[in-house]
């Protein structure tokens, strides 16, 4: 492909093929049934000296790459938390491809720059975020919360880290609950802080963390010589969508001068609800918030919303400044590399916007809105079953349950059945959940929120599941 008519030709035929597989993704096996090594084992081992015409390049995809692919933007995917496309979404990356932007800094795109400056602006005031809070795009919930740590860390030791190494003990804690997920430690370790300083707390019969023990671990730590540093809280956890009490541990924040940070990776988008927005009260009191509509707000993947209440420290903590970077808008404008860990940066402001505008703030409510009426229906039909149980309150998109057949009371068992009744079901390609463990006993987990499911869908993964569940017992 050399010239633009040719380019052009091909072109269309990827937006029938793109067109093509968002009508026919149901048809698709939603876990991809492929075994370790079958993809590999089909492709050669050396890359190719001569062109390769599309078509061919096109017949090998069809043919190798699509059988191992899982299907996320498949309605009947209920596993994880969703990583979310939609149609504008995807226009939309098809001309960041096109214009390679490397936004660094306001004069590689000023357009990046200051597109993204507004976007977050415009998800701030969606989601009734406090007014004076600044945000960036990020890659992943897991980058932004690393940045929190960061920037919490050179606040605790007057910027001394950054500039001397750990040349002290510092004797640095970081705080989140039991339940907190697995980016807080990989982060804690990342930041020279270390997986023995990460301190969990406990938390209540709702997994919700206790600030009563939040406020003992904390004193103990003083007590010890410690520096409390960071408390990480979360609005949605992923084992079970459950919210930590974020005023009462913001006020636990402020009292001790400890940084507070906000993970409301998945359910952040929920927020864009006012009748949501109680989960949120006292988030105010945080020093950093991320929400990443690559999960709930149909921008694919990557697009991570981190907000921060003082930018400045941020800055301060990412900040260099080479030579080669020295430009005569310094100041006036938004560089952010100085706002994360990378200096090259994505235009994920583009599908974000795309995505805002197609869907109207208020098509993306609806949409949530669905999502969680569909959560309700199906905890409703759980809680009516004599042989599923609810296995945790259902305030967003996700419902935690297993099937507990009234004759069986042996715990291993039913964890046995239960894995078994899983791993069934993903086989049968018809629709993918996943698991977790909530108070030891193994859950399932089903979220209803991938862009476009409906109620059929639900309501069909439901019969699936109990139908299976019977074989599973006529069988033994
Ligand atoms: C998904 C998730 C993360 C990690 O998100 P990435 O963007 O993949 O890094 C962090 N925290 C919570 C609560 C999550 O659900």
């Amino acid at each position: 492909m050399k010239t633009p008519a040719e380019f052009r030709a091909e072109a269309h035929k990827m937006a029938d093929r793109i067109a093509d597989y968002f009508e026919q993704v149901e048809l698709y096996p939603v876990k991809s049934l492929v075994k370790p090594g079958e993809i590999a084992s089909q492709l050669p081992d050396f890359p190719p000296d001569r062109p390769v015409q599309m078509d061919d390049i096109m017949e090998d995809f069809e043919k190798i790459i699509l059988p191992g692919i899982t299907h996320w933007q498949s309605p009947n995917f209920f596993a994880f938390f969703p990583a979310n496309s939609s149609y504008p979404s995807v226009l939309a990356e098809m001309l960041t491809a096109t214009l390679g932007q490397q936004g660094m800094i306001w004069e590689t795109s000023p357009a990046a720059a200051e597109l993204e400056q507004r976007v977050m602006e415009w998800l701030k005031n969606m989601c009734g975020l406090p007014a004076e809070w600044s945000g960036v795009i990020q890659d992943t919930a897991s980058a932004s919360t690393l940045a929190a740590l960061l920037t919490a860390r050179e606040k605790a030791t007057g910027f001394k880290v950054n500039a001397e190494g750990f040349d002290r003990d510092w004797k640095l804690r970081i705080y989140c609950s039991s339940e907190t997920h697995s980016s807080i430690e990989k982060a804690a370790r990342i930041a020279g802080i270390g997986r023995k300083n990460l301190v969990k707390i406990a938390v209540d019969h709702n997994f919700a963390m206790k600030p009563a023990a939040l406020r003992d671990a904390v004193e103990q730590d003083l007590r010890d010589g410690y520096k409390p540093t960071c408390v990480v809280a979360t609005i949605g956890t992923t084992s079970s969508t459950a919210v930590d009490p974020i005023d009462e541990i913001g006020k636990i924040c402020r009292e001790y001068n400890i940084w507070f940070h906000v993970d409301a990776a998945f359910a952040g988008s929920a927020l864009v609800l006012p009748e949501k927005r109680h989960f949120a009260e006292g988030l105010d009191q945080a020093d950093s918030f991320v929400f990443n509509p690559h999960k709930w707000m149909f921008t694919n993947f990557d697009c991570s919303a981190y907000f921060v209440n003082d930018p400045d420290m941020l800055i301060r903590t990412f900040e260099i400044l080479p030579e080669y970077l020295k430009t005569r808008t310094r100041g006036q404008v938004n560089d952010y590399r100085d706002w994360g860990v990378a200096l090259g940066r994505r235009f994920r402001a583009l599908k974000l916007w795309f995505v805002i505008r197609n869907f109207g703030v208020d098509g993306i409510r609806e949409k949530i809105r669905k999502h969680l009426d569909l959560a309700q229906w199906l905890a409703g039909e759980i809680n009516q079953s004599q042989e599923f149980e609810l296995l945790a309150p259902v305030p967003f998109s996700l419902v935690c349950f297993r099937f507990c057949p009234r004759h069986i009371h042996d715990e291993s068992m039913l964890d046995n059945i239960n894995e078994k009744l899983l791993l069934q079901l993903n086989a049968s390609g018809q629709i993918y959940i996943t698991h977790t463990r909530l108070n030891g006993k193994y859950t399932l987990r089903m979220v209803t929120a991938q862009t476009n499911v409906e109620h059929r869908h639900i309501e069909k993964a439901w019969r699936l599941i109990n139908e299976t569940a019977a074989e599973l017992m006529k069988s033994g």
